[in-house]
């Protein structure tokens, strides 16, 4: 069949906004829009038939081409960006969103944001206030700093750091604390951009307190400790304290910085995980100015936080950049929220979704896979309820949780997973249809069988993710898409 009488096939545009059923979809989404949904659909269209090789095909592409046309326009009226569930044991997943907010701090930030609020305005005396004012007292008093503010994220907190207190001056850093964070976060980047120098000083496994102090020089602006979130130099090392380098800085007069990386406020060794030091650990120990997210360790919403000696502080303030990294209105309130959760700690841990996840006691997650596998069990299971006939074998496994998101890398968290064992379709392609679902679920595969770490999994979703098991389908070869 010549390629011009299929082309002749497809039906005229003004035709098809002709039909009910678009015109259905004009009245819901708009003409243009509906327009450009027929639009694009006859271009796909016509590429398919391009590859159709008798008249019976092409009528078969054309079939139902409307019905087609509102399915494309109601997928492009879905939002894209959904919420998942997070069975991969990663705490801190920055692929999935680092934290999870609270409900409260969630919902604090939807009435403040939704409507008008005193984001920077005073209400006491009606003139022009500072969004930072918001969450700085509670940043003091919980850190024991003299001053605090937030911006965007903490690669932006550390930029207005160098660029009020170091640029266009030299920064000390050990060449061990160099580090690069996933999504091109890097200490000698972040240095040139601020336009301060970098003046690297010790080896990538030892750096003395006298490698300092020798290359202070008239240029010397600030001396950078970085805190190797993601990794760790171990075996034959050395590094000089914060303690150590803030004796040097009291003889220099040269500031100390600090940039923290997840930037914890409570004792995490109190729940059986490594020390971190906190930041009002740090503060204490003599650092000036302490930089750190919002969305690590902290749990609340992705931000930088800065705090510390007022007088650098003031200047960070001051400094242009600040006005482009300015925390939205949005942010200011989930922090504020969050922040106020630490002013009892013990309550914090139970509050807060990370720290929650991140302190459960490992028989806590495993009640929860245990109940999880039972759901499963029941709901794939066949008539008689024999297991040998079910389409999967359904286990309970120790695993291994991560903090995730660059934080306590070397923090085994002991966990327990659901592992799925399919015997019709490959364990990938279980993975494939699970993140496929209307909620998608995330979970990950280890000798053949998909792993659900349930320490990262709500508890509240639990009925959901057995829900999905229902009669096997999504376990049998074509039970699904
Ligand atoms: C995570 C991290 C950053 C970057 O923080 P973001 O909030 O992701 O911008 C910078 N420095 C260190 C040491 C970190 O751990």
């Amino acid at each position: 069949m010549e390629k011009n009488d299929i082309y002749r096939m497809i039906p005229r545009v003004d035709s098809l906004m002709e039909d009910p059923l678009i015109g259905e979809m004009t009245e819901k989404y708009g003409y243009d829009c509906a327009l450009h949904g027929v639009r694009s659909t006859l271009e796909k269209v016509r590429e398919r038939l391009d590859a159709c090789r008798s008249a019976a095909e092409a009528e078969k592409e054309l079939e139902g081409l409307p019905e087609k046309i509102c399915r494309t326009l109601e997928r492009w009226a879905q939002p894209e960006m959904t919420r998942v569930i997070n069975g991969t044991g990663i705490i801190l997943h920055t692929g999935l969103g680092r934290a999870p907010l609270g409900k409260e701090a969630l919902q604090r930030a939807a009435e403040t944001a939704g409507g008008y609020s005193n984001l920077e305005f005073d209400l006491e005396t009606g003139r022009r206030g500072e969004r930072s004012a918001h969450f700085e007292r509670i940043l003091c008093q919980l850190t024991g700093a003299e001053a605090a503010m937030a911006v965007n994220n903490n690669a932006g907190a550390v930029l207005l750091m160098l660029s009020a207190a170091a640029g266009g001056g030299e920064v000390i850093v050990s060449r061990g604390e160099l580090v690069e964070i996933g999504g091109k976060f890097r200490v000698p980047d972040m240095m040139e951009l601020s336009g301060a120098k970098l003046r690297e000083v010790g080896t990538t496994n030892r750096t003395r307190l006298s490698d300092y102090e020798t290359a202070v020089s008239e240029e010397t602006r600030a001396f950078l400790k970085v805190h190797t979130s993601n990794y760790r130099i171990v075996g034959f090392t050395e590094e000089a304290s914060i303690r150590e380098l803030a004796d040097l800085k009291e003889r220099t007069g040269i500031p100390l910085l600090e940039d923290l990386g997840s930037g914890v406020l409570i004792d995490l060794e109190r729940y059986g995980l490594c020390h971190e030091p906190s930041v009002q650990e740090v503060l204490a120990q003599g650092a000036d100015v302490v930089t750190f997210s919002g969305d690590k360790l902290l749990g609340g919403p992705q931000a930088g936080i800065i705090a510390g000696k007022k007088e650098y502080i003031e200047k960070m303030k001051r400094h242009p950049l600040a006005r482009v990294l300015r925390i939205d209105k949005f942010t200011a309130s989930a922090l504020e929220s969050v922040l106020l959760e630490y002013l009892n700690p013990e309550k914090a841990v139970e509050r807060i979704p990370a720290l929650r996840m991140l302190t459960m006691p490992a028989e806590s997650v495993c009640r929860a896979a245990e109940k999880l596998a039972v759901l499963i069990r029941e709901a794939i299971c066949c008539e008689g309820g024999s297991t040998s006939e079910a389409p999967a074998a359904i286990t309970v496994e120790r695993s291994t949780a991560r903090a995730g998101g660059g934080s306590l890398p070397m923090e085994d968290i002991p966990s327990c997973s659901v592992a799925v064992a399919p015997k019709e379709i490959s364990a990938a392609e279980l993975e494939r249809r699970l993140r496929g679902l209307a909620i998608p679920v995330i979970g990950r595969i280890t000798d053949g069988k998909l792993l659900l770490d349930l320490r990262t999994v709500e508890e509240a979703d639990i009925p959901y993710l057995a829900e999905q098991f229902r009669k096997g389908a999504i376990l049998r070869k074509g039970g699904m898409r």
